[in-house]
């Protein structure tokens, strides 16, 4: 069997494959959806994206391109509501998704959540027809809430959610072997977990060179770039790069730039960590070489990450963490916190370096070791190239997913086989 005219459902309530990314709680995941959607739709399946319509202006159907859409159906306000409040709306989410099914009248032959919330989407919907569950986590309820004060109310309810479906899902999709390791020290010894990373798009990251890449920002080709760039919220460490680069040996180099993109515009969600890391900017008396050039577009992020020197990845924690892959696949060196996912994307001394995270001392070590050395940078800048063609590209990827849903697809066929043997 292949995959040509199979439908296939991807759930992801919250994170909206067609949204603009980078802004309120819009990363990873998104992206993730988005491009999974799009490389399995070209290797024949046929994709529809649900998540849940979060604005009166956005269309309910984007299409993406042949066989692949995002759906927005109805789950509670049409408006920005944070993570956390979602789950009050999923059961209504469920129903439209039921009613949208039998009104186009598809058959899906399985279905991959992602997140909690959309875990329980899709364990409900098991419950009313038979069909095949992969899960995607994205984040680890049982992770997060170690490295974080205010508990949310909604914690045991997802504790609860992340465990029944690890045990109760066809497959679990771990991104990195870290993930898989907490999966099974923290939340069950039960059920099925592969390995398949999360990718990036190796052709448009790492078409341009860095001389180039600078010509189109404005920047001189004898500047000292770090970058960052994703959502402006604590658990990402900005704070911790930021009072790095104020320490490092390159301060007082007229050539040195710290570039912080990502973010809302003034006044939305995340603007009071904004607010707060220029704060810190401020403060140590480095807004003369601090920019922040806001979300980045699609368009313009390749660039960036090509213009810079280094990229640094300060997260607190981290279940897979894109922007290291796609940094990686321009060929930037990447300084990261040496925790989750990132140490299983970059490796130390290779591709770049990993520090502990919140460490500003050893981050800022780091970076001065990458900065002071142009030739080894260039080695790492290499290290991280391969590293990305190898194991981090959609197709790769996508490849991978598509023949996981095929085996499951296929497992109820071979089941029956069996019985009538
Ligand atoms: N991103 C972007 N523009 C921005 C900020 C972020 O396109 O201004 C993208 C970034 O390229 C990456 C994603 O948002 O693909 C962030 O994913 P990651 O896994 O690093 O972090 P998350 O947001 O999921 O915690």
């Amino acid at each position: 069997m292949d995959s040509t005219n199979k439908h296939i459902a991807l759930i992801s309530v919250h994170g909206d494959p067609a949204i603009e990314i980078g802004k309120e709680e819009a990363g990873g995941q998104n992206v993730y959806v988005r491009h999974v959607g799009e490389a399995l739709a070209q290797l024949g399946w046929h994709v529809d994206m649900f998540t849940r319509k979060a604005s009166t202006e956005d269309p309910v159907i984007v299409e993406h391109g042949p066989h692949c859409r995002t759906i927005r159906l109805k789950g509670g306000p049409e408006a920005f509501v944070p993570r956390d409040n979602i789950f009050g709306y999923a059961g209504e989410f469920l129903e439209e998704l039921l009613k949208f099914q039998e009104q186009e009248g598809i058959h899906y032959s399985l279905v991959h959540t992602n997140y909690w919330i959309s875990s329980w989407v899709g364990m409900q919907w098991k419950k009313r027809q038979s069909i095949p569950q992969v899960h995607t986590y994205h984040s680890l309820g049982a992770v997060k809430y170690k490295s974080i004060e205010a508990i949310p109310r909604i914690a045991n309810t997802r504790l609860e959610v992340e465990k029944t479906v690890l045990e109760t899902a066809e497959r679990i999709v771990a991104t990195s072997p870290q993930e898989q390791e907490h999966m099974r020290s923290l939340v069950s010894s039960k059920g099925n977990i592969d390995i398949i990373p999360c990718g990036t798009d190796i052709r448009r990251f790492g078409a341009i060179n860095c001389l180039e890449a600078r010509q189109q920002l404005g920047l001189s080709p004898d500047d000292k770039i770090v970058f960052y760039v994703g959502r402006f919220d604590k658990r990402k460490g900005i704070e911790t790069l930021v009072r790095a680069v104020g320490r490092s040996q390159l301060r007082g180099n007229a050539n040195l730039k710290l570039v912080i993109g990502g973010g809302s515009r003034p006044g939305e969600s995340d603007g009071m960590e904004r607010d707060r890391i220029e704060g810190i900017v401020a403060e140590l008396g480095m807004t003369d070489f601090t920019i922040f050039p806001g979300r980045i577009s699609d368009e313009l992020l390749p660039a960036y990450y090509t213009a810079a020197d280094i990229c640094v990845v300060p997260s607190h924690y981290e279940p897979f963490g894109l922007v290291a892959i796609e940094a990686m696949a321009c060929g930037t060196p990447v300084v990261a916190s040496d925790v989750g996912g990132l140490q299983f994307t970059v490796v130390s001394e290779e591709t770049g370096l990993l520090a502990p995270p919140k460490d500003e001392v050893a981050f800022a070590e780091a970076i001065d070791r990458i900065l002071s050395n142009p030739d080894w940078r260039n080695q790492l800048s290499q290290g991280a190239r391969n590293r990305v063609e190898e194991k981090f590209s959609w197709d790769g990827v996508a490849y991978q997913l598509s023949e996981l849903y095929t085996q499951l697809i296929q497992k109820p066929a071979k089941v029956l086989a069996q019985a009538s043997a």
